[in-house]
């Protein structure tokens, strides 16, 4: 796939520097609320925003934006900063938070109470929707709306000190109720709530509403370009108005299209809704599109940044293939991945002109290409394990690896030829009867015979048995957010997104770090797990070699 060429955001910008709009500067946000763990959604947001900071010479600040108290949480928070840190966004000290600001919002919306553009209003949360109207219909004024600024910044200060239990009250915009804009109508900007904060504990029982939120919080850091997602079109209006009414600083808004991934959902409701209701086991679970569940599963930070320069912006909304997201990890994965060999569906190999009691070890590069990636030891004796699949006692046509009669080039070792197979009853394979050619050491022929195919093994004395879990799409359809009447997008869950089996592993992946991702050889990409233990390691696969979906 094409790389695209400059963004519109990137033009945009290069126009606000060329006409000296903002002095020349680039300073843009990451603002997430700290309500749930980040996905590869917010992947997108971290790139564009960090990376556009990064190419103008700006800087980019990570604020979290929590103004709701009752779904957010410390645990968010730090799970944020360590994804947004992996993915290499560098924020330095600007980090900032919302709740910081809530003394100098405050003083804001007591500013528009004596401006005469906001009000106290005690219509309950059905009326004020009910008055709101509809695109078709102008609302009403509510009967509040005329309410002196005494009487206003009264009821606004009792609100503060907590009079009012929740809902009764509210603080509103005072625009216009006959806007073809309903986010202008009379937009709610304070709510009550007695909840405790995950920052500022009880100080406060009224929070300000993410409009007037959002738009000071980019102005008192200075912003240039906020950069935000589509559904915030509307929005945009309502960002300038309050700016323009209170005289303060004016970033500018952009939006751009949010990221949408077939197999997958990218909504923090419906993945904190998959983890609570148990259906993967937890925020990190590897077949999770969140960023921590993509870290866990060998997902290289560097893959997914290539991934978002890919996809590109655009202005309007679409699907991207998850096959797209598996390109960039491959392509990664085979530039990097050490190479190793492990055995998930193994079946014995008794060399029968070895001798008994023998070992050898060969010396293995990690990386065909690249001698800096140094070598192991790998042993060899009598007995191997080599893939089921690797043998057919009745081969079809071009079948270049193991069966009766045929010789095959174990990979850095020895070639072997097949004698016979023991089978069960049930015509299984019990073992293989092989001969090598002691002539063929390093896998080369003295006499220069050819061998089609070159297959991977482990010795049985010397293998570690491990825990190998092979993922699948977590959704069996490619919208899961689709779901016909009575059903939820649970019901379009894969039941066999894990399948989990046990391989046979070379020695050396015993000592290997957890989280660095491998290439099992001919098998695919495998990251070792912080689930395993000294008796038993796990390994998470990444991804398959090649692309098992294309048609
Ligand atoms: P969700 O719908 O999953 O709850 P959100 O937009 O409410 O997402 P925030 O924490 O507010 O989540 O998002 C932080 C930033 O990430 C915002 O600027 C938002 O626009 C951006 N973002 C969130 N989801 C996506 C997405 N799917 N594609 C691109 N940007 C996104
Ligand atoms: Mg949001
Ligand atoms: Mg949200």
């Amino acid at each position: 796939p094409a790389r695209p060429g400059v963004d519109f955001i990137r033009a945009r910008i290069q126009e606000d520097n060329a006409s000296g709009r903002f002095g020349g500067q680039v300073h843009t946000r990451f603002p997430p609320e700290p309500n749930g763990y980040l996905h590869l959604g917010h992947a997108k947001s971290i790139c564009l925003n960090f990376g556009v900071a990064r190419e103008f010479g700006g800087l980019c600040n990570l604020r979290f934006d929590d103004t709701n108290p009752t779904k957010e949480e410390t645990e968010y928070v730090e799970s944020i900063r360590e994804d947004v840190r992996w993915l290499g966004g560098d924020w330095q000290d600007r980090e900032f938070y919302a709740s910081n600001y809530f003394e100098q919002l405050y003083a804001y919306a007591e500013q528009l109470i004596r401006m005469g553009k906001a009000y106290v209003d005690d219509l309950s949360a059905d009326e004020i929707r009910e008055y709101r109207g509809t695109l078709t219909e102008p609302g009403r004024e509510s009967p509040y709306r005329n309410r002196s600024v005494e009487e206003n910044l009264d009821l606004f200060r009792r609100m503060r000190a907590g009079e009012f239990p929740d809902g009764v009250r509210v603080l509103r915009a005072k625009i216009d109720m006959a806007s073809p804009n309903l986010v202008m109508r009379d937009p709610t900007l304070y709510r009550i709530r007695h909840a405790e904060h995950h920052r500022t504990g009880n100080a406060w029982c009224i929070y300000p509403m993410y409009d007037f939120t959002h738009c000071l919080s980019d102005s008192l850091e200075g912003i240039t370009h906020s950069l935000c997602t589509l559904e915030f079109v509307n929005n945009r209006e309502l960002y300038d108005w309050v700016l323009d009414t209170l005289g303060v600083y004016h970033p500018q808004q952009i939006e751009f299209a949010r990221l949408n991934l077939t197999y997958t959902v990218l909504s923090k409701r419906k993945l904190i809704q998959l983890v609570k209701e148990g259906h993967v086991r937890g925020w990190d679970d590897p077949r999770m599109p969140t960023l921590s569940g993509l870290r866990r599963r060998g997902v290289p930070a560097a893959a997914l940044r290539e991934f978002c320069a890919r996809i590109g912006l655009a202005r309007a909304d679409s699907i991207v293939d998850y096959s797209m997201l598996e390109f960039c990890v491959r392509e990664h994965l085979n530039a990097y991945a050490p190479r190793v060999m492990a055995v998930l569906d193994p079946v014995k190999v008794v060399i029968e002109n070895y001798p008994e009691g023998q070992v050898e070890e060969f010396e293995m590069p990690y990386h065909p290409e690249d001698p800096s990636y140094g070598s192991r030891k790998v042993p060899f004796s009598r007995e191997l394990y080599i893939e089921r699949d690797d043998f057919r006692q009745d081969p079809p046509k071009k079948f270049h690896r193991l069966s009766p009669g045929a010789e095959v080039r174990l990979r850095y070792a020895y070639f072997i030829t097949c004698r016979e197979a023991v089978l069960d009853e049930a015509g299984n394979v019990l073992e293989l009867r092989c001969v090598y050619d002691p002539q063929s050491r390093g896998g080369q022929s003295p006499d220069g015979r050819k061998v089609k195919g070159t297959i991977h093994w482990v010795s049985a004395a010397h293998a570690l048995p491990a825990e190998v879990r092979l993922y699948d799409h977590l959704f069996a359809v490619e919208n899961p957010n689709a779901a016909p009447e009575g059903k939820t997008f649970l019901d379009n869950l894969n039941p066999d997104s894990l399948r989990v089996v046990r391989g046979l592993l070379e020695p050396a992946l015993g000592e290997g770090e957890i989280g660095r991702t491998l290439q099992f050889e001919r098998l695919g990409y495998f990251c070792k797990d912080r689930d395993s233990s000294p008796e038993l390691p796990v390994f998470n696969r990444t991804a398959t070699l090649r692309d098992t979906w294309a048609k």
